[in-house]
């Protein structure tokens, strides 16, 4: 249930009406909006019986939330979320591209890329150090090192870097340094783990699961915001079908079905989601057209050489055509890109 306050509600009118939802049994949650203050109320299975609340001084209206996402859907909130990451903006109207490499490997690898990616409009800079692998055999990352080389790259680039968090290990080490904190697609129900980066003030990137529907991936957000962060990008990766096209198959109708489901903002990632790096470039046309908000894609000086998904990463040359490829058409939907300044 969401409480509408008055556009002149005083702050102790707000309070009266938070008082008599905890005398209620549930949580009240206050949502500042540009006009008006609303108040969420969370906790409750069923309708909650809005008679105590509808005479409150200050109340103006009471609208029943019929999903179970509450404070991630747009019944809460209608305008679109806005997530800052150092100083760019995701879903403030401008198209935000998020580029480096799977994995952080070495110094050289990672200056080279995050200079070049930069230059080519490029503002936040990806690389993991912290792997989660189909095979135990396969490079895990180089962790702590890795997270070095990120902050390295982001001193010679200016560009904040997002990195994956896999469990509460790789997330203490993580939290101080990275600008954004990636949970990927196979973490996506680890309710734990969710639990734990709401409880910190970073920027969460959450990347839908292989198997998860558009619902699954709205309540894992509901799970991080629940704790108290609200700063969440979401992310569509593609899903496993029987399709043999790609390695994954791009949910395309995900894109507006999530914006209008919920008011945080949307990327795609364009990489995993095809396996192959020349079909990257299409996918991400499409992502844009349909309305995604940023698109991160995988970068890689040399992808024969890389130590994960080589076959999808875009070499410097292939950035540069994807670059003005995504900024032609996001002209044609009426966006500009975001470049750091
Ligand atoms: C990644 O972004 O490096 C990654 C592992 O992606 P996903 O979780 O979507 O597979
Ligand atoms: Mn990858």
């Amino acid at each position: 249930m969401l409480i509408v306050m008055r556009n002149d509600a005083t702050d102790k009118q707000i309070e009266a009406v938070s008082k008599v939802v905890k005398e209620m049994g549930f949580t009240p949650y206050a949502i500042p909006g540009g006009q008006r203050t609303a108040i969420g109320v969370l906790g409750n299975e069923k309708q909650v019986d809005s008679a105590p609340l509808e005479r409150l001084s200050g109340v103006v209206n009471i609208i029943h939330v019929s999903q179970p996402y509450k404070l991630v859907g747009r019944e809460m909130r209608q305008e679109d979320s806005v997530v800052e990451v150092g100083p760019v903006k995701i879903g403030a109207g401008r198209l935000v591209v998020i580029a480096g490499p799977c994995s952080v490997e070495s110094r050289e690898q990672m200056m080279s890329t995050a200079k070049f990616v930069v230059k080519q409009g490029a503002s936040i800079l990806r690389g993991g150090a912290f792997k989660p692998r189909t095979s135990p055999y396969s490079f895990q990352g180089l962790g702590k090192e890795g997270l070095d080389l990120l902050a390295e790259a982001r001193e010679v680039s200016g560009m904040p870097f997002v990195t994956e968090v896999m469990d509460e290990s790789s997330l203490e080490q993580t939290v101080e340094v990275a600008d954004m904190l990636q949970i990927g697609a196979r973490n996506m129900q680890n309710f734990a783990l969710l639990k734990q980066v709401g409880q910190t003030d970073k920027p969460v990137l959450l990347k839908r699961g292989m198997s998860a529907t558009v619902k699954d991936l709205l309540m894992a957000a509901e799970y991080i915001m629940s704790e108290g962060n609200e700063k969440i990008v979401l992310c569509e990766r593609g899903i496993r079908t029987f399709s043999d096209a790609s390695r994954s198959t791009l949910d395309i109708c995900a894109i507006p079905s999530i914006k209008e489901k919920s008011h945080l903002p949307l990327l795609v990632d364009p990489s995993h989601a095809t396996g192959e790096w020349n079909k990257v470039a299409p996918a991400a046309c499409a992502a844009v057209a349909a309305g995604a908000d940023a698109i991160m894609v995988e970068v890689h000086p040399h992808p024969e050489k890389a130590k994960s998904d080589g076959p999808q990463s875009l070499t410097f040359e292939h950035f540069e055509q994807f670059m003005q490829q995504v900024k032609a058409i996001a002209a044609a939907a009426g966006k500009e890109l975001f470049e750091l300044g």
